[in-house]
């Protein structure tokens, strides 16, 4: 029996579940991938949004302000890389100059801080690769990037340290209410928890749908990226958006919290929810853009081209609250963008709801004497001094091989994170935590090298590794 039950381990469940370790619980999070954030949190633009965007009074525009603020204390805590580097909405037209300061008076609306108006010459100062005929651009100093899905698996990691418990492969099928509060059904399990926390991202409806009337539809909106290479990560400092319009917050160029250059995304209604392909047309908008806005950019530092899908609702706002029909189960649902940024603050949010469950309840929460909100840093090898490097292979001469000559990640790092808690069992859980595969070769020479790593610290087979999914298996047998 589990006090609490969260259905999904992206970064809304990874959070909540981090936030609720705090007190005497036992807390249960599921998902039906094969790893932790393998959802939309592994696939957006990173940005931790200052808060202008939102209108007044709704629940994104007060938990992205208030998420903001927290990233800082708790990257610190966790160990994920978070840069504050700015952000700039340009101004290329007349239209788009008035468009800037309706963003800036909402801002301010909003109690966004160090938010200013700065005119082309300013723009310039700040990125000088920026095309010379911009106008002007909105300048929020609070705007930053992040690791994202480095953020949710240091959230599980450290709740899991905490005593959450974290069951993956288990897609969530049915949820029954009883008298002793819920079951939640998988395919090979039954679950029995007094509340049921959905944070299902856009399959959140369904699962709403499992214990009433569906209140809410996800429409899934996809965004497709281009990622470039770290030699052209310095092409822009700041976080460079388009003019918003009615589509969405508009293309952005950004650098990533690794040095590489992303760009992107579009925004398309689909039909289909796991529809993450990349398309000529998505590709081609982001590039005309690109090249619109900045005074070159080659397109040969491609190294990859992603898209990610957002849960969007026709309301446009947050759902994040107990069921009236259903006591017990809250909804955290159409946490589309900017959900990344208000994490922290929707998790915060969630533990008042639950705090004033429990009271009315009378099972008032206790606070777990022994919480530890730090967890230990990866350990970035490339980064240590000479002495500190002498001492780690004299320690474990794994730290001496290389395996990932693009990144220059060693064996050690690997086996280091496969065995952390909620550690990598996939190629690309490997890549998301250690970096091996995100060079220019994207895996192409490391990635035989990381298979064979995972299967003897897993005790499995090779043919049994998996790239990243459920059944993406790599080798099919013997060739000799
Ligand atoms: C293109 C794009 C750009 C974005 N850019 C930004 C940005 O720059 N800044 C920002 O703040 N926000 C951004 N966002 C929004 C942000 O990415 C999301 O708000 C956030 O990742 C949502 O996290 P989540 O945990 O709610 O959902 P997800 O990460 O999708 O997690 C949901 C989890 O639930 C699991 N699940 C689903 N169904 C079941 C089931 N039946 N049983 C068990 N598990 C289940 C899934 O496997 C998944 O792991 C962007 C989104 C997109 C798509």
């Amino acid at each position: 029996m589990w006090d609490i039950i969260i259905i999904g381990a992206g970064i809304t469940g990874t959070f909540i579940a981090r936030e609720l370790s705090k007190f005497d619980l036992r807390i249960l999070l599921l998902d039906k991938e094969n790893d932790l954030s393998n959802g939309t949190t592994k696939a957006n633009s990173a940005i931790v949004h200052a808060g202008y965007d939102a209108k007044k009074g709704s629940l994104k525009a007060q938990l992205n302000v208030k998420g903001n603020a927290m990233y800082d204390q708790i990257c610190e805590e966790l160990h994920v890389p978070f840069k504050r580097i700015g952000s700039l909405v340009t101004a290329f037209t007349d239209d788009e100059l008035k468009t800037v300061k309706t963003l800036y008076e909402r801002g301010l609306e909003n109690g966004v801080p160090d938010l200013h108006l700065i005119d082309g010459k300013e723009v310039l100062s700040l990125e000088k690769n920026i095309n010379p005929s911009i106008k002007g651009a909105l300048y929020a100093k609070t705007g930053g990037i992040v690791g994202p899905w480095e953020l949710a698996l240091a959230l599980a990691e450290n709740a899991i340290d905490n005593g959450v418990k974290l069951k993956l492969n288990q897609e969530v099928t049915d949820i029954q209410k009883t008298v002793a509060g819920f079951q939640v059904r998988t395919k090979d399990n039954v679950y029995q928890g007094d509340i049921v926390i959905n944070c299902a991202g856009v399959h959140a409806d369904t699962i709403d749908g499992m214990v009433h009337e569906k209140s809410f539809e996800i429409i899934p909106n996809r965004g497709e990226y281009n990622l470039f290479d770290k030699s052209v990560g310095d092409l822009v400092n700041t976080v460079i958006f388009g003019c918003p319009t009615q589509a969405g917050k508009g293309i952005v160029i950004l650098p990533t919290v690794h040095g590489n250059l992303l760009l992107g995304p579009t925004a398309e209604n689909l039909d289909n929810k796991e529809d993450t392909k990349t398309t000529f047309h998505g590709l081609t908008t982001i590039g005309e853009y690109a090249k619109k806005t900045l005074r070159e950019i080659s397109f040969q530092n491609v190294i990859t081209s992603f898209s990610g899908v957002r849960a969007k609702v026709a309301t446009e706002d947050f759902i994040i609250e107990e069921v009236i029909d259903c006591s017990g189960f809250f909804n955290v649902a159409a946490i589309d963008s900017p959900g990344l940024s208000a994490a922290p603050a929707i998790a915060e949010y969630v533990v008042q709801l639950v705090t004033a469950y429990c009271d009315k309840n009378h099972k008032a929460l206790k606070n777990k004497e022994s919480f530890n909100p730090h967890r230990r840093a990866n350990i970035n090898f490339m980064e240590l001094s000479l002495q500190e490097k002498q001492a780690l292979i004299k320690k474990d001469p794994r730290f001496g091989r290389v395996i990932c000559r693009c990144e220059n990640i060693t064996e050690g790092e690997i086996v280091d994170i496969i065995h952390r808690s909620g550690g990598a069992t996939t190629v690309d859980g490997v890549k998301r935590r250690a970096r091996p595969g995100s060079g220019r070769c994207q895996g192409g020479f490391c990635g035989p090298r990381v298979m064979e790593i995972l299967a003897r610290e897993l005790g499995t087979k090779i043919e049994e590794i998996v790239k990243d999914g459920v059944g993406s298996y790599i080798l099919t047998g013997k060739t000799k």
